[in-house]
């Protein structure tokens, strides 16, 4: 059986940034589980670029009739690395340490996972081990198993770097794209046209009173503790001397949990339609680019208390977003949880140091033990 680090050095070696196919490495994962004990399912699908893709569902003792225990899930995409960085896929050993691209976001998690696996003994209550696709990219791998609900474990762990320490709750992530239209004319003869940046202007005015607005209501459990509003870019108007005919920008926001869904797609088009009240002549539209919400568990749940006794450490939450949400609409007790620390992930010098990896996999045995049996 190989260790862990072997495993990871393996996984590290097969690139996987979203833009490419993830076959290959779910291809590894196949290879490596036993099937005489893994029931294995490829749920394969193609992405808007037309490259292959795969969810994989590994289960062991569905057929004992029984509802899954416990889901172990992991993605299998990275985010891409510097072409001068030679150890992105070229993994190496130094100081103790795996340097890689994914050692910690996320192929280290999912190699304590394989190894996890490979340790389970007897007959425990079903488990299932859940390999995504593209989720740096937005979930699209854990949104398409909520569609398909082919799972519902009573509990969940979603691997992401925690530095071993239980989450329970995350912001959700929103994107959209507001567009002003005014009428361009001669900046000699303003009373032509129709500028589309002071439109945008009091547009902006608006959603910093949105953004305080937003603070008043508080979630202490975040820091900080309230939906974050940010008009990210914004693109106006074509040369000094035309009124502006059009006027771009991103708004991003990042809602606690428990929002509502649609609570600033409503208030931003609600300020539009007011705005168009003040002055027939305002014309503005918003349009959604994402609307990921947030996940918050039961500090008291069963779940979290367990990692909390075995991991030694209080739980916590993160302000990145992850695929609990889909997996806690699924019906699971999620918790995310995993070797690393994000803000190492993510880097050229993105590392693992060994012990961690041997400890991570120690913690996931205990658990599958504890709770399946
Ligand atoms: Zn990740």
């Amino acid at each position: 059986m190989k260790p862990v680090h072997e495993l990871l050095i393996d996984l590290i070696r097969i690139p996987s940034v979203s833009a490419l196919s993830n076959v290959p490495v779910i291809d590894y994962i196949v290879e490596t589980l036993d099937s005489k004990i893994w029931n294995l399912c490829r749920l394969p699908y193609c992405d808007t670029a037309g490259i292959p893709k795969q969810n994989l569902l590994a289960t062991m003792n569905s057929e004992l009739d029984l509802p899954i225990e416990l889901a172990l899930v992991c993605h299998t995409d990275t985010v891409p690395y510097p072409e001068d960085w030679k150890e992105a896929v070229s993994p190496a050993i130094d100081d103790a340490k795996l340097f890689g691209r994914g050692a910690y976001d996320v192929k280290g998690a999912l190699a304590c996972i394989l190894r996890a696996a490979l340790e389970i003994r007897g007959k425990p209550r079903p488990i299932a081990l859940v390999f995504t696709a593209d989720e740096e990219i937005g979930c699209i791998g854990a949104k398409r198993l909520l569609a398909e609900k082919c799972i519902s474990p009573r509990f969940c762990v979603v691997s992401e770097p925690t530095q071993l320490r239980p989450v329970i709750g995350g912001k959700g992530y929103g994107l959209g794209e507001v567009v002003i239209h005014g009428t361009e004319a001669h900046s000699a003869l303003p009373n032509l046209g129709h500028s589309a940046i002071y439109d945008a202007a009091l547009f902006i005015d608006r959603v910093k009173s949105l953004a305080g607005q937003l603070e008043e209501e508080e979630n202490q459990a975040f820091a900080p503790p309230f939906t974050t509003l940010n008009l990210g870019t914004i693109h106006g108007g074509t040369a000094k001397n035309i009124i502006p005919g059009e006027c771009r920008m991103l708004l991003e926001w990042r809602p606690i949990p428990g929002e509502a869904p649609d609570r600033v797609e409503r208030e931003v088009t609600r300020i539009l339609a007011d705005l168009k009240c003040a002055d027939p002549g305002f014309a503005g539209a918003f349009r959604v680019l994402r609307n990921d919400r947030g996940f918050a568990t039961d500090s008291n749940g069963e779940l979290v208390k367990l990692l909390e006794r075995i991991c030694g450490t209080s739980a916590t939450t993160v302000s990145f977003g992850t695929e609990a949400p889909y997996f806690k609409q699924l019906g699971a007790e999620t918790v995310v949880f995993g070797p690393g620390d994000m803000t190492v992930a993510h880097r050229s010098d993105e590392h693992v140091a060994l012990i961690e990896l041997g400890g991570a996999t120690e913690l996931l045995v205990r658990l599958i033990r504890e709770l399946c049996g």
